[in-house]
């Protein structure tokens, strides 16, 4: 026997066991977003490297250590999508989008991929259902995209849900702001973590989300960013808040939130669940004003989010697993006869299957029962007649074959 291959790691198997839980949570997700006008898109899986280079930003972590970059035969660079804005954003422009009624309104749900640490939590594949709202800067559009997420999650049954949300204001404040927070960083150097002291240039932002102790002690008297917001993005924040409420939408303003991509300008969210252990974010996503435009497009305001589904499922309650009932069971032999028989069952609506494993008549009568099937028919040699049986009756009667489907649909009894 040749060595085991194993599948690689931060990867999964989707067995059928918990096929239902991820499709009910597709099937819930269509409903809620669709009710409200978001209309699915779907986007390759790999994208120029540029996309993402652009896109999500040079500085961030995804870009500089978490990407499945390769060439392709042409010797060009192309990238496993590591988040779906940025694709978004680029199918926006490329489809000529801005002359459509705005906002445009977009989810999706699909696999996404990022060379990070695996652990409990934490793949290097994954599914993401995400959210985009582009064109326009209402705060409507914000309050809503949080709401809606915060519903979906409420309607899964996901627990101990907390949201919370902030804004960043726009590039010019946030750049007077960093650098107030970099003279900080810088006076308090030597209590810093080496990580962060190597990232004051780049990503002074990212201190917040150190779990380095000195850091963290550094951060508590860190200037902070809603006091440099301009009067326009102080508004825009509180007109989101005033519709969160309106909303009933539980959250709590946190002035230090950051997002780990560097689009986001004025609103960012992020929803965290605490049935889970170290990797407790559900979702998060903010607005991103300048993306279109950086992916080429004409100056467009955007907003959306994005949320992991293997930590959805896990914050939810797992229901059981319902297998489809089976109505007929046709036991082997597998001739003609009996293959047109389950055919002709399916066309008219029931679920059927055939005994593929050649049982004995006991075999096919203990396979029925794991699989709750409600009849079982054996065909006669004559290939005319057939016995049929009801499982839960315990009866048994001699049938013409062409009969047993309108027995099955009359059902129970014979
Ligand atoms: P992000 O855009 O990085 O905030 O990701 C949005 C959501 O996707 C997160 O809140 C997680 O629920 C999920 N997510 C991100 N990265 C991973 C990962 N490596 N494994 C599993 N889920 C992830």
């Amino acid at each position: 026997m040749s060595e085991r291959i194993q599948a690689p790691r931060g990867t999964y198997d989707v067995l059928p066991e918990q096929a239902a839980a991820r499709a009910a949570l597709e099937e819930r997700a269509r409903e809620v977003l669709e009710a409200a006008g978001y209309e699915r898109v779907e986007t390759p899986i790999f994208e120029h490297t540029e996309l993402f280079a652009r896109g999500v930003g040079e500085s961030t972590d995804i870009v500089q250590k978490e990407m499945y970059t390769f060439e392709d035969g042409g010797g060009r660079s192309l990238t496993l999508r590591p988040e779906g804005t940025a694709s978004v954003c680029r199918a926006y422009v490329e489809h000529g989008m801005h002359k459509l009624a705005q906002p445009v309104k977009l989810w999706y749900l699909g696999p996404y991929f990022r060379y990070e640490r695996a652990q409990a939590g934490r793949f290097r594949q994954f599914w993401q259902i995400g959210a985009e709202a582009i064109g326009s800067e209402d705060p409507a559009v914000d309050a809503e995209a949080i709401l809606l997420l915060t519903t979906l999650l409420g309607d899964l049954g996901a627990r101990g849900v907390h949201v919370r949300v902030s804004s960043l204001g726009k590039l010019e404040s946030r750049q007077h702001y960093r650098v107030a927070l970099q003279g900080h960083l810088r006076t308090h150097e030597d209590r810093l973590s080496q990580e962060v002291r190597d990232r004051i240039e780049l990503n002074p932002l990212r201190a917040f989300d150190a779990d380095h102790p000195g850091t963290q002690e550094v951060m508590r008297t860190a200037p902070l960013l809603r006091d440099f917001l301009d009067p326009d993005d102080a508004e825009h924040f509180n007109a989101v808040c005033a519709l969160l409420d309106a909303g009933d939408v539980v959250y709590d303003v946190d002035p230090t939130l950051v997002r780990g991509l560097d689009y986001y300008q004025r609103t960012v969210f992020e929803i965290h669940s605490s049935e889970l252990g170290a990797q407790s974010a559900l979702g998060g996503g903010g607005r991103y004003d300048g993306l279109v435009e950086q992916v080429g497009g004409p100056a467009t305001p955007g907003m959306g989010w994005a949320a992991g589904i293997e930590r959805i499922l896990m914050a939810a309650a797992t229901p059981a697993h319902a297998a489809p009932p089976v109505d007929l069971l046709v036991a082997a032999p597998v001739g003609p006869v009996q293959f047109r028989l389950v055919a002709d069952a399916r066309r008219a609506g029931l679920q059927a299957q055939l005994d593929l494993a050649a049982r004995s008549h006991k075999g096919v009568l203990k396979h029925a029962n794991r699989l709750g099937a409600r009849y079982v028919a054996w065909v006669d040699s004559d290939g005319r007649q057939a016995q049929l049986r009801d499982m839960e009756a315990g009866e048994q009667a001699a049938v013409a074959v062409d009969e047993v489907v309108r027995d099955v649909l009359r059902g129970p009894g014979l």
